[in-house]
């Protein structure tokens, strides 16, 4: 969805009070009885009502015609309104602008603090795509009650802050990160363009080994990014390299540390070959090359990103990962294969990627949109 950051401007007190409600009573109900919301707003029920009404009509909440009673459900819209108001709050975001990145699992936008220093919003969306699908399926919410959409959002927004924040404590190359609330987290703008865009590098040779070393000092810190390819690396004008995305990072101790190490390293590897005409008898080997010296993965889950909550993620990722998998459409992993115009030689090397393309993550749009400021809310 867009996030509409006009909407924020026209929302009353009472609106984030039953909003927050509605929330809260999303802990323990899959629908909340509209009795329950007005209870933790303390409205009365006919004017709960009326709020929860206009929500219904803005999208921030949906009713749902429950079996035994009709209650309402927070939708993602909501849940951005409540982070959103959070920052502003908090002073670390006053105006939202426009959106540069739709992936298939987080949307990503352009807001300002009010000294306008310009920021990113990254916006969690799991499940956008299969959810559904496997609730139906596979009967998911009896089993976990707390798997939901909100909740499996909230903790890759986590997870992805606690990474970025010891990973720039301790020198990597990666953005600020400013803040977190629920599904979001606010970070450094990195004025760079994802390594899939960049056609031609002065020393291919140089970046190759940059990046290989970066994945051996992550392995080194404990640490396995689990998703390094040409989508997440950044790469400055000066040549730099710049690592984002980490909401499926994993520890060197992790029972399959190995697969995923390897992963990193062949998604660099086929993307330098293909890309540059690169290759390297170099490359760094799981067994040979990892030796943790330092223990980033023990002070995230020091940090209060706990080894649970990393469980409990992961084994909502691989679910979905499966599921799509199924399906035939790959949610977790974008496809490696380039359709840029240069490549066209290798599209038919693999089929079915076309109907990807307007999910693919193209990284920035263009848009005439100015930003809209959403202004101090109380
Ligand atoms: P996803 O989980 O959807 O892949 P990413 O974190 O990889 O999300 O971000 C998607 C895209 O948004 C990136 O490829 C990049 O183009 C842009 N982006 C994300 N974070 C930043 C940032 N801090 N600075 C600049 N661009 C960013
Ligand atoms: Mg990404």
């Amino acid at each position: 969805m867009k996030l509409d950051a006009k909407v924020l401007r026209y929302m009353t007190p009472e609106d984030f009070r039953v909003l927050v409600a509605a929330e809260m009573g999303s802990k323990n109900h899959e629908v909340v009885p509209s009795s329950i919301i007005s209870q933790i707003a303390k409205l009365r029920h006919g004017g709960s009502h009326k709020v929860l009404s206009e929500l219904a009509r803005r999208n921030l909440v949906a009713k749902v015609q429950h079996i035994k009673y009709d209650g309402y459900r927070l939708t993602y819209g909501g849940y951005d309104y409540l982070a959103l108001r959070t920052f502003c709050q908090r002073n670390s975001v006053y105006s939202v602008g426009n959106q540069i990145g739709v992936g298939k699992e987080s949307d990503i936008y352009i807001v300002a603090n009010e000294e306008d220093r310009q920021m990113v919003l990254k916006i969690q969306r799991l499940g956008r795509t299969s959810f559904r699908t496997i609730k139906s399926k596979r009967d998911y919410l009896k089993n976990r009650k707390s798997a939901s959409w909100m909740y499996m959002s909230k903790l890759a927004a986590e997870k992805e802050y606690a990474f970025m924040k010891v990973l720039h404590e301790n020198g990597f190359p990666v953005p600020e990160p400013i803040d977190q609330s629920r599904h979001c987290i606010v970070m450094e703008l990195i004025d760079a363009f994802p390594l899939r865009q960049i056609a031609e590098v002065a020393d291919p040779g140089k970046l190759y080994s940059t990046l290989m070393n970066l994945i051996v000092k992550l392995a080194s810190y404990g640490l396995i990014h689990g998703d390094f390819n040409e989508f997440n690396i950044l790469i400055r004008e000066n040549g730099d390299a710049v690592l984002i995305d980490f909401p499926q990072m994993v520890s060197i101790d992790h029972a399959n540390a190995e697969y995923y190490f390897n992963r990193d390293v062949e998604c660099i590897r086929v993307f330098f070959k293909r890309r540059f005409q690169y290759e390297s008898l170099l490359y760094p080997k799981f067994k040979l090359d990892t030796e943790r010296q330092f223990d980033l993965d023990v002070q995230v889950a020091a940090s209060g990103f706990t080894k649970e909550k990393q469980q409990e993620l992961e084994m909502f990722q691989e679910e979905e990962g499966q599921l799509a998998g199924e399906l035939g459409e790959d949610a977790n992993r974008r496809s490696d294969e380039d359709d840029d115009e240069e490549e066209s030689e290798e599209e038919s090397e693999e089929e079915g990627e076309e109907e990807e393309e307007e999910e693919e993550n193209e990284g920035v749009q263009e848009s005439k949109e100015v930003p809209v400021s959403i202004g101090k809310l109380s």
